[in-house]
């Protein structure tokens, strides 16, 4: 079938993924494989910008992509890669950084918001950081960039380097758009905070079923619901939210049993759990099928970067010629 064009899009290596991640990114890099050419990359040099955790990278790296094969990426037409792997980046990067004016990186939300994060260490990578981000898109020529609404601007900042390279030297890039995915914010168990490794509060994708169960019937529900015979509220309980997800067939019964509370919050996260587990349970055979060969994944990444390299070598050829590099 003809690709409707490229898709670009990079993940942080973080380790084994959670259903925040699933939902709100993994299930539609594998859901665009079928409509676009896809190149999907570790961005390990954007995580050294905190310099923490370096020694979990490779790591991390191997947890996540395992997590992304299993979920149904295909590696023999997709690329998947790891961004230091094609050090043509840090060229691209070096020369966008050129025609960016610093006030429009110092000016960004999210340079002020990691400056108040880490005040001891606003270094020269911080501040770059979107360049290289550019750098990423627009060495693989993406047009197509799967972005939230709340990523939005960061995508619009690629899209005005590469306007500013193109009006000085020729169109040589191509200046990415945005495919507003429906991401959904995915609340942890907590129920307040977005779900996030850091804070604890997420279920890995990969657990297995008495592991989903712990976490689940840790889960905040309705506040108001103290007792078992008190009516629930689902359109604040965070269980109820994933149900949506995870137990379509159910949902609307589960709706009108906690209004009435003829179902109790236990018996619901019972449902979810195994719902949750049942869902992934493929997800969890293809996952061990591929960890039990300790070169799998890095063979998939070895040969994603070859095929990254042949694309980004021939732009950078392009990028030097029209800078006027000898
Ligand atoms: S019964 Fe289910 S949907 Fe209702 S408050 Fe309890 S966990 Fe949430």
């Amino acid at each position: 079938m003809e690709k409707k064009g490229r898709v670009f899009s990079g993940a942080r290596p973080t380790g084994r993924q959670h259903l925040g991640n699933y939902l709100g990114a993994i299930r539609n890099y594998v859901a665009l494989q079928d409509e676009y050419e896809c190149v999907y990359c570790v961005v390990d040099l954007h995580a050294l910008t905190t310099l923490e955790d370096t020694d979990k990278l490779k790591e991390w790296t191997r947890e996540m992509v395992l997590d992304w094969l299993a979920a149904g990426m295909r590696p023999e037409e997709t690329i998947i890669f790891v961004q230091s792997h094609v050090p043509q980046v840090t060229e691209l990067h070096t020369i966008l950084s050129m025609v960016t004016p610093l006030g429009w990186l110092t000016r960004l939300p999210t340079f002020k918001e990691k400056v108040r994060q880490q005040p001891d260490n606003v270094n020269y990578g911080l501040v770059g950081y979107p360049v290289l981000m550019a750098a990423d898109i627009a060495l693989y020529k993406a047009d197509t960039v799967p972005v939230g609404i709340d990523q939005a601007p960061h995508l619009e900042f690629t899209r005005e380097i590469v306007r500013r390279f193109n009006h000085l030297f020729g169109p040589v890039l191509v200046e990415p758009q945005a495919k507003h995915t429906d991401f959904p914010k995915v609340l942890g168990i907590d129920g307040v905070n977005k779900m996030s490794k850091s804070l604890n509060n997420h279920i890995e994708i990969s657990a297995s079923p008495e592991e989903i169960w712990q976490r689940v019937r840790m889960m905040v529900t309705d506040p108001a619901r103290r007792y078992r015979h008190d009516p629930g509220h689902p359109e604040v309980c965070n269980v109820f939210t994933l149900h949506g997800f995870f137990s379509p067939a159910q949902v609307r019964q589960i709706e009108v049993d906690c209004r009435s509370a003829a179902i109790g919050c236990v018996e619901c996260k019972k449902i979810f759990a195994r719902n949750l587990s049942d869902y992934f349970a493929p997800f969890r055979e293809r996952r061990a099928r591929f960890a039990a060969d300790p070169d799998y994944v890095w063979d998939v990444l070895a040969d994603g970067a070859r095929r990254a390299r042949a694309i980004a070598s021939q732009v950078i050829d392009e990028v030097k010629r029209a800078v006027g590099l000898p």
